[in-house]
């Protein structure tokens, strides 16, 4: 099942694809919290603007250097414990919205990852008790300013700025899917910039979940981003970047520069 929240006609709405893959069918209320009732309304998936298909309600909880070939990359040592940071969710955004190049960097890389969406109250919980509090899986993209990640020497700014963390284009709702063999693909203006596969990270969304829950609660709506692959680069204003995991979906984003939106 994959879920969506869509604008139609000036009026936010949930809904769920059809199997179709053309339709969407509306829903009476946010699925995350009451069970998914039709509300009767059906829209072709052209007429509606997808949006966000969460605002994490407290937090997106990250995790950075989780693959090593993206940590040879940078030049970085493997960390011997997950390295967690947060984006707040006024970094959140979703298909087709614009990502605004902030105009205190110098250079701003994508980072395509999976996003996970928690559906319970989670603290301290047991490696093999998470599947039992997760909602669903998305595409995610973490932008960062990665002069500003190693001039600072904490992450705030170079990871929460507005519009770094576009979401979507759907919840993928199915117990079946593999978390540890999905397809991560970042493309700029159609070149294939990041190619991964989540079998390679070094710590497993499972147990990442687990280590997170030790650390803070995590609330119902709250998103877990899990790292990126290699192949991080720089983007510029002009340039459209398309985040993709092939077993779930993907949507694109525009750069525009800061001065572009006032
Ligand atoms: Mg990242």
């Amino acid at each position: 099942m994959r879920v969506v929240r869509f604008r139609v006609h000036d009026t936010i709405h949930f809904g769920i694809v059809h199997k179709d893959g053309t339709h969407v069918m509306g829903l009476k209320a946010d699925p995350l919290f009451s069970e998914p009732e039709p509300s009767g309304h059906v829209f072709s998936l052209d007429e509606v603007r997808l949006l966000s298909p969460v605002i994490p309600r407290s937090k997106v909880l990250c995790v950075g250097r989780n693959y090593a070939e993206h940590v040879r990359e940078l030049d970085h040592e493997i960390p011997e414990e997950p390295l967690l940071f947060m984006k707040p969710n006024t970094a959140v955004i979703g298909p087709d919205d614009l990502i605004v190049h902030p105009s205190w960097s110098q250079r701003v890389d994508h980072e395509i990852e999976l996003g996970v969406v928690i559906k319970t109250i989670v603290k301290d919980i047991a490696v093999k008790d998470v599947p039992t509090v997760i909602f669903g899986v998305l595409v995610a993209n973490d932008f960062t300013a990665r002069d500003c990640q190693q001039k600072d020497g904490q992450w705030t700014r170079a990871k929460g700025f507005d519009t770094s963390c576009p979401l979507g284009p759907w919840i993928d709702i199915n117990p079946d899917l593999d978390l540890q063999n999905l397809t991560l693909e970042c493309e700029v203006d159609g070149e294939l910039r990041q190619q991964g596969n989540t079998k390679d990270m070094m710590w497993p969304v499972h147990e990442l979940i687990s280590y997170m829950s030790k650390v803070c609660t995590l609330l119902p709506g709250d998103v877990i981003l899990t790292g990126t692959p290699h192949g991080v680069g720089p983007v510029k204003p002009g340039q459209i970047v398309t985040s993709r995991i092939a077993e779930i979906g993907e949507f694109s984003n525009r750069i525009v520069a800061a001065e572009a939106t006032h």
